[in-house]
């Protein structure tokens, strides 16, 4: 659809014709912004019957999304949205489909990024697709065998960042102004591929209560949040479900933001949890405000119960996924959500 692009600090427009995705005033966050109302279609068929609810771009059409809903183990009040079976095993894929077509589309012939190791994975796949080439910057922290993944791909060149992935990301931003690559990552067109998981799980479960999303970056629960008041907006849904996210105990900010009632702050990542060991989330405000919008709120759980949560979804369903991948579930377990609805775990990730 007909966009244009908006920054959410100093509220400067950009046309879609605008090759970036950093305000160039004051290098805010930019949003996407339609230009019709959206409305979402809840009988789609394929990831690309939501076109129309994404920026207008020249798609290339690849098999993504459209996960499978696993029932868990039960009464049927946990629901588990099977992310691990895209492309590259992670959530990731659906924004890089998205956000790789811009790339391509404005003439760049390098990406760059800043990745805990999925989303490197992911954007190497894509830009080999695409026919670009790719830079990644990643924290010497990430699991180091996400690498292998990344070299099987694509062409993806592999930078070592001595420090956190908020390091990471300052190299990323400064090699991309360096040499004119288009600067990819937890940004607004990312978001707007992320929404579309939203979308499926909507079309899927008609009585959700819960949506239990993990958050790194909070481009996914952003995204999530953006999805569910488009469905509302075109009375598609009639009432959101509660958005409840989920950190690692040793990397919580959000958590200890919502408790505290303060703004988002950094936090330094102690976690085995990679995929979201993330000290300040980029999309931070935004999952506080879907917290607040939706009776939602945010779920810190152990290393320890990641790791029991693991073995325990291998043992029951012979289903694979990374510490960050069944944070949800874990935090289903622990904030006892059983009792109150029917909740979608999203199993975000495979890549171990
Ligand atoms: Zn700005």
């Amino acid at each position: 659809m007909d966009y244009y692009l908006k920054c959410n600090r100093c509220n400067e427009k950009y046309g879609s014709s605008y090759a970036g995705q950093i305000c160039g005033s004051c290098s805010g966050l930019l949003e996407v912004q339609y230009k019709k109302k959206v409305r979402p279609s809840l009988d789609a068929e394929s990831f690309w019957d939501y076109e129309d609810q994404l920026p207008k771009s020249q798609y290339r059409h690849y098999l993504l999304g459209m996960t499978p809903l696993a029932r868990a183990h039960g009464d049927g009040s946990l629901l588990m949205k099977m992310e691990t079976l895209n492309p590259t095993h992670s959530f990731k894929d659906r924004g890089s489909a998205v956000e790789l077509a811009k790339a391509a589309e404005y003439g760049f012939d390098e990406v760059v990024c800043a990745s805990t190791g999925n989303m490197a994975y992911s954007i190497s796949y894509y830009s080999k697709l695409y026919g670009l080439r790719s830079q990644v910057f990643i924290s010497t922290n990430a699991n180091k065998d996400k690498i292998n993944d990344i070299k099987s791909v694509g062409d993806a060149q592999v930078h070592w960042v001595k420090g956190d992935f908020n390091k990471a990301l300052a190299q990323a931003e400064d090699y991309s102004r360096k040499h004119k690559a288009f600067l990819t990552g937890d940004y607004c067109y990312r978001k707007e591929g992320q929404k579309t998981l939203a979308y499926e799980v909507m079309q899927q479960v008609h009585d959700l209560t819960h949506f239990i999303v993990p958050v790194g970056n909070a481009t996914l629960i952003s995204g999530v949040y953006k999805a569910l008041r488009e469905l509302k907006a075109a009375n598609k849904i009639r009432k959101m479900p509660k958005i409840i996210g989920v950190q690692a105990s040793g990397c919580m900010p959000l958590v200890r933001a919502f408790k505290l009632k303060k703004p988002v702050s950094y936090e330094r990542p102690h976690t085995k949890a990679d995929a979201i060991a993330v000290g300040l989330p980029t999309f931070g405000a935004q999952a506080m405000e879907a917290f607040k919008e939706t009776g939602g709120y945010a779920v810190a759980v152990s290393d320890r119960e990641l790791e029991d949560e693991k073995k325990r979804l291998y043992e029951n369903y012979g289903i694979v996924a990374e510490l960050g991948g069944v944070a949800s579930l874990a935090a289903y377990r622990k904030a006892g959500i059983k009792e109150s609805g029917r909740a979608v775990a999203v199993i975000s990730g495979a890549n171990v």
